[in-house]
């Protein structure tokens, strides 16, 4: 018997797995497979009744990649490039969702993911050397390692308004969207909420709804999308180049396939910084925010200077001048919030059907059993959907009863804001690791996760190459981590604003202040402390 096979039987003994997993979507499906190769004995934990995560719950109307389809699949089986076929540049939920069934299906992941298995509690029992797992069914399970895969954005949040159980139409938050399809044809609808989300939704629910009613409190920076099928022979085509779309990926600052401009906005003439901008609004994808000038989230003047440019845009777009103003943003530049990516979005607004309502002039102050009431108005309504968001990043974990040594809560330890050492682990908190956890570079994100899978894969078999049993990050590793995540966040425009990324959600009390809620420096420089840390033979953790 080889040596981690020896000891993945002994910690079997003792506990019921070796390894639980928190959620199925692309993170954990992604672990399970890595674990089962280290001959762990793993179980996930799911509370949906399906894989995918992101790609489970949110499939409202609408829903589809930002980033470009064939820069966002798993890019670790080569058999599975070959085979698949992306449809569209930005592919579509349902897409998405079938590919990652295709995955589960391939690797038989359902054999060991319990769907409907709600977690409620982890303890740590330190005298076990094991976590303790609890579900919403009262079952406990225990593990010798626990590894959240809970995702960034996976928290979905409800207003707080008066009267919202009261009404008597079909309600839906996008990020909790049901499986049968919402017919809007011919239906009195209100959209809540003008995210990432809420754009999505918007122009897909315009093209049938008798009248939409867009409730926006801020409005948001949108660019164009420019979706388009991929056809059989270009998807053929794509194929061939992977290595180097991956490639790419992982050199540029947030993983997708566009990378900041090498000169400032006021390097060229404004003759050249104008055509610059045309041409990138007219390109696919995040290049208008993330392969702009490369001061544009630095510089004020520069990013003024693009916000103007976006705002003529807009008012090009929209027939209505008046309501052309109201959806240029104010009170925050181009690009310091996330830029929710549109097809035909402004043009929603000059249709007869559509509506926009300030609802920061004029606040929603009721949900009746028909509708809603403004300060200004009463509404009535047959469909109310709620796009207000997410209490991301720390916000999934908030909802787990997390306890470390002595009793510990995470909840506690991060009550003035998470810390961790390279996202993945928590002093105190010994054998969880953390995917996608609070500082983690994000971006493309299934880049940031299959690393981070591999980075706890590799610590784990270190572990086992060692016999080793537990790993706790010391406390002094993650002080210096947190240090270079506070240094990264310095002088960008966006710490400036309120949004999911600095932390802020309205409707979750003691969540109003800014933070550096997120990792704001590069991937590739997040990749390098994660691997010297592992180069140093983790030095930087205690292990026993
Ligand atoms: P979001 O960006 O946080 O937007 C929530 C919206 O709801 C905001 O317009 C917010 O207004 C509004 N809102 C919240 N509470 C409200 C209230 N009580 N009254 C009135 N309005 C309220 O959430 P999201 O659109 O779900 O997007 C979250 C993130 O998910 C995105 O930034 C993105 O990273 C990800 N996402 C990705 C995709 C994709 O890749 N295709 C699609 C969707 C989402 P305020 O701004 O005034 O707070």
């Amino acid at each position: 018997m080889s040596a981690s096979a020896a000891l993945a039987t002994k910690v079997a003994a003792t506990t019921d797995f070796d390894a639980i997993v928190i959620g199925a979507g692309m993170s954990g499906m992604y672990q399970l497979i890595r674990l089962r190769e280290l001959g762990m004995k793993a179980r996930v934990f799911e509370a949906g009744t399906g894989v995918g995560g992101t790609w489970y719950w949110n499939r409202y109307p609408g829903c589809r990649f930002d980033s470009e389809s064939y820069s966002y699949g798993f890019s670790f089986d080569q058999d599975l490039l070959a085979e698949w076929s992306w449809t569209e540049h930005f592919a579509p939920q349902p897409e998405t969702e079938r590919y990652l069934n295709r995955v589960a299906d391939k690797y038989d992941l359902r054999r060991d993911i319990q769907f409907s298995a709600r977690v409620k509690a982890a303890h740590w029992n330190d005298a076990a050397g094991h976590w303790a797992v609890t579900l919403e069914d009262g079952s406990r399970h225990t593990a010798r390692f626990l590894i959240t895969a809970i995702g960034a954005l996976s928290a979905p949040t409800m207003p707080t308004i008066p009267g919202m159980a009261s009404f008597k139409g079909p309600a839906f938050h996008t990020g909790l969207w049901p499986k049968q399809p919402v017919d809007f044809a011919g239906k009195r609808v209100a959209v809540i909420g003008t995210g990432a989300s809420g754009v999505q939704t918007i122009q897909e629910v315009a093209k049938t709804a008798a009248q939409l009613t867009v409730f926006q409190r801020t409005p948001n920076w949108c660019a164009p999308l420019h979706n388009a099928k991929i056809p059989a022979e270009e998807m053929a085509e794509i194929r061939t180049r992977y290595a180097e779309i991956f490639q790419r990926c992982q050199e540029t600052a947030s993983c997708f396939l566009h990378t900041a401009h090498p000169q400032n906005t006021f390097d060229v003439s404004a003759e050249e910084r104008n055509a610059f901008l045309e041409k990138l609004y007219t390109e696919r994808g995040f290049g208008i925010w993330v392969g702009n000038y490369q001061d544009m989230l630095t510089n004020r003047e520069a990013n003024a200077v693009i916000s103007e440019f976006v705002a003529n845009k807009i008012r090009s777009r929209v027939k209505d001048q008046k309501v052309a103003e109201l959806l240029i943003p104010k009170n925050h530049g181009f690009g310091t919030r996330r830029v929710p990516l549109e097809t035909k979005y402004y043009e929603c607004y000059n249709q007869p059907n559509v509506t926009l309502v300030d609802s920061k002039a004029t606040p929603i102050t009721e949900i009746t059993p028909t509708g809603l009431k403004t300060s200004a108005a009463e509404y009535e309504f047959d469909i109310i959907v709620y796009a207000t968001g997410f209490d991301a990043l720390r916000g999934a974990f908030d909802r787990i009863d997390f306890r470390g040594k002595d009793g510990v809560a995470l909840k506690d330890k991060w009550q003035n804001g998470a810390t961790s050492l390279v996202g993945m682990l928590q002093d105190g908190f010994p054998n969880m690791f953390m995917l996608l956890g609070p500082h983690t570079a994000l971006g493309n994100i299934p880049r940031s996760i299959e690393f981070n899978v591999d980075w706890v894969t590799g610590l784990l078999r270190h572990m086992q190459a060692h016999g080793q049993q537990v790993a706790e990050a010391k406390p002094e590793a993650t002080a210096k981590w947190m240090e270079h995540v506070m240094d990264c966040a310095a002088g960008l425009l966006s710490m400036e604003v309120d949004s999911w990324m600095t932390g802020v959600n309205s409707n979750v009390a003691g969540k109003q202040t800014r933070i550096v809620a997120r990792y704001t420096g590069t991937a590739p420089v997040y990749r390098s402390w994660c691997d010297e840390l592992a180069a140093q033979g983790y030095n930087d953790l205690v292990l026993a």
